[in-house]
């Protein structure tokens, strides 16, 4: 029944807010039992699909699931597995790198979105420096990964890296304190602009390359600031 409803969700091309039918409507549609339609609702709920508003006038409707919710269900299967956050490192660098080739591939085959490599560029040029925060600091600094990610257009790859770097964060995060000093983050905003550069130029071994070693050195830095974070076994949250 979950299956038939994400089916209908995707062939009408709902978007998030959609209501959905009210679920004695479904359990007529699709032939099965208030029980049935009620599990099925509850899974697509627990997946971050849809959102089962409470009370008079509620019911379902289509969710905007993100790259959290899928990694709270990857988390599951990495604590099943005794996964560290250690892999997480290297895995956030893999994709991040992953998404910077796929936009250089674009470029050099003509078939990006020239707003977005406009928007690559804009963002790298924004001064890391002026942020007052390290908050501030990193949130711009996801701002251009995220910007990498859309030019890359490929939701997949997008989805896993937002995922496993919100992991990441979620572990070894959110320090509010001074931790990134000036020399360190003139560093992470000229390399900001070389990785915008060897995209715009359509370079994708350099693109790959300086943010792979680029996502690598910032994700040991931000660990090193929590004492072993590397070796905890991912939970599932
Ligand atoms: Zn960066």
């Amino acid at each position: 029944v979950a299956r038939l409803i994400v089916r209908e969700i995707a062939s009408n091309q709902l978007g998030p807010g959609s209501v959905l039918a009210p679920e004695h409507v479904m359990a007529r549609q699709y032939g099965v039992g208030h029980p049935a339609v009620r599990e099925a609702l509850r899974l697509l709920e627990a997946q971050g699909l849809i959102v089962v508003r409470p009370g008079v006038g509620g019911g379902p409707v289509v969710g905007t699931p993100s790259g959290t919710d899928f990694a709270q269900t990857m988390t599951m299967f990495l604590q099943a597995n005794g996964t560290k956050v250690s892999q997480l490192n290297d895995a956030v660098a893999a994709m991040e790198a992953s998404c910077a080739t796929l936009a250089a591939r674009r470029v050099v085959d003509g078939t990006h979105d020239p707003d977005l490599l406009e928007a690559v560029q804009e963002i790298s040029h924004n001064d890391l420096l002026s942020d007052e925060t390290d908050d501030a600091f990193i949130t711009h600094g996801g701002a251009f990964h995220r910007a990498v990610r859309e030019l890359a257009g490929n939701y997949i790859v997008d989805l896993v890296a937002d995922s496993i770097g919100h992991l990441f964060s979620e572990r070894a995060g959110g320090s509010g304190g001074r931790h990134f000093k000036p020399e360190h983050r003139k560093e992470v905003a000229r390399t900001h602009v070389q990785i915008a550069r060897a995209i715009t130029q359509g370079n994708v071994s350099r693109a790959h390359r300086l943010t792979f070693e680029h996502m690598l050195a910032e994700a040991d830095y931000v660990a090193s600031l929590y004492p072993g974070v590397l070796d905890e076994v991912i939970d599932w949250r």
